[in-house]
């Protein structure tokens, strides 16, 4: 892999007929960009492929944060095959057991690896350390040139190329122009695309804790009247916690002091996973749900948050963009060079993707608010309904299923 960094004299950059000219130029270096850039450097190593990141390399990057991300067994799977996995697994944590309750109701389901024959229902890794080893990863690949820090300025949409011209002035080409900016993609909006937005009133609080006990690879997700509040086991017998509250319950949490803080969380979990007794630092973000009306366009693709940016409350965001990602490369590598980016190839991608996509977006959005609706009508049936899925293995089933990633195949060409 080789940097290119702005150039110090933009007015003397390239022309657009003397642009660089890639196969695949993909916008934005974070998780689902990097990912995607791996999986078609190894799965398809006679394309070219750029990567234009505005972030400085040794800068910490947005994307690669102090959160932590639940993995399905399915995605485990696909870091595996693209070797990345061995890397990661010191920093990760297997999920054996997750609890979903609701609290002040009776509502409680046990999903289980062992009842599955698992060796674990999915596994919790800290995203700073996945983009440590992706980045490492990436530098193998005399393919992949970084544009590293710039943007896209300018967009022109040719037959046969999306012609790209960066901040610094340079010009470079791409038969195929993945978006993957995240949720606030200024690339996207050059291309025209705009998002639907539905704010859920609801902030995400993020730290790890340690607790007393140990956390026996538990997983609890707890729903409150205000949103989830979730507890990943991580390595070093800690957790991830993800709790969701009120906008303005999330500025009183995160301006209160550790012990406070700590109180707080403890009161609002109790004591099933054991005592906290201290706590990272806190992060926020507010959450929306945003969709864009295509997934694809003329010689373009839109992948990960640019995409679609889901609430966590079931943690499946990045494990839909890995499924994506999958499933473009499976077309890429089966397909001819002249094929890259064309009409008929983007629309066997967003054919083979939709169901899921929609289905995944579908029941977290459901989920959200069912478990965020005080009506104790919907409060009784949603607890029968979980109850039944603890007494019910044949019920159980289909959860169990979707939570570790294999609810639907991304199906190929
Ligand atoms: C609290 C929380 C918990 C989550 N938990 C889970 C979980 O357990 N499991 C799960 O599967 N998913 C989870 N997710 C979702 C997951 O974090 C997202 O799916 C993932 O971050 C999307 O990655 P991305 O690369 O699309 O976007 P981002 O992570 O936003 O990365 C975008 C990249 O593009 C760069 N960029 C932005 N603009 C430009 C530009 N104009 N030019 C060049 N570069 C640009 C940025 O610097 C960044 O590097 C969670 C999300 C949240 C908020």
């Amino acid at each position: 892999m080789k940097t290119i960094e702005p150039s110090a004299a933009p007015e003397q950059a390239s022309s657009p007929q003397g642009a660089a000219n890639f196969d695949l130029v993909i916008a934005g270096g974070g998780m689902a960009g990097s990912m995607l850039a791996l999986s078609i450097a190894q799965r398809c190593p006679e394309l070219s492929i750029a990567i234009v990141e505005q972030q400085v390399a040794s800068a910490p990057q947005a994307s690669f944060d102090s959160r932590s991300i639940a993995l399905a067994a399915a995605s485990v799977e696909q870091l595996q095959q693209l070797g990345i996995w061995a890397d990661l697994a010191r920093h990760s944590c297997p999920i054996l057991q997750i609890a979903v309750s609701d609290r002040g109701h009776f509502g409680k389901t046990w999903l289980s690896a062992a009842e599955y024959r698992l060796p674990a229902l999915g596994q919790v890794v800290e995203v700073e350390h996945l983009g440590v080893v992706l980045t490492a990863k990436l530098s193998c690949y005399p393919q992949i040139t970084r544009y590293q820090p710039n943007q896209i300025s300018q967009l022109q949409s040719r037959q046969a190329q999306q012609q790209l011209t960066l901040q610094d002035g340079s010009a470079i080409a791409a038969r195929l122009l993945v978006i993957a900016e995240g949720g606030q993609s200024a690339t996207r909006q050059l291309a025209g695309i705009t998002q639907s937005e539905q704010p859920y009133q609801q902030t995400a609080i993020i730290c790890n804790v340690a607790i007393a006990q140990r956390h026996q690879h538990k997983a609890y997700e707890r729903f409150t009247e205000h949103g989830p509040l979730a507890l990943l086991p991580l390595v070093d017998n800690r957790y991830s916690v993800v709790w969701t509250v009120s906008p303005e319950q999330a500025e009183q949490l995160m301006a209160l002091s550790e012990p406070d803080f700590l109180a707080k969380l403890q009161q609002a979990f109790g004591y099933r996973a054991g005592q906290f007794t201290g706590c990272g630092q806190r992060a926020c973000y507010p959450l929306v749900l945003r969709q864009s009306p295509q997934v694809v366009g003329h010689r373009l693709a839109l992948l990960g948050n640019s995409l679609h940016s889901l609430h966590p409350i079931a943690g499946q965001g990045f494990n839909l963009a890995l499924r994506d990602i999958a499933s473009l490369s499976d077309l890429l590598a089966s397909g001819t060079l002249d094929e890259v980016g064309t009409y008929p190839q983007l629309r066997r991608y967003q054919l083979a993707r939709q169901a899921d996509m929609a289905q995944v977006i579908q029941l977290t959005d459901a989920l959200v608010r069912s478990f965020s609706n005080r009506s104790r009508l919907i409060a009784l049936a949603r607890n029968v309904g979980l109850l039944a899925l603890l007494l019910n293995d044949q019920l159980k089933q289909p959860l169990a299923r979707q939570t570790m990633g294999y609810g639907t195949s991304y199906a190929k060409s």
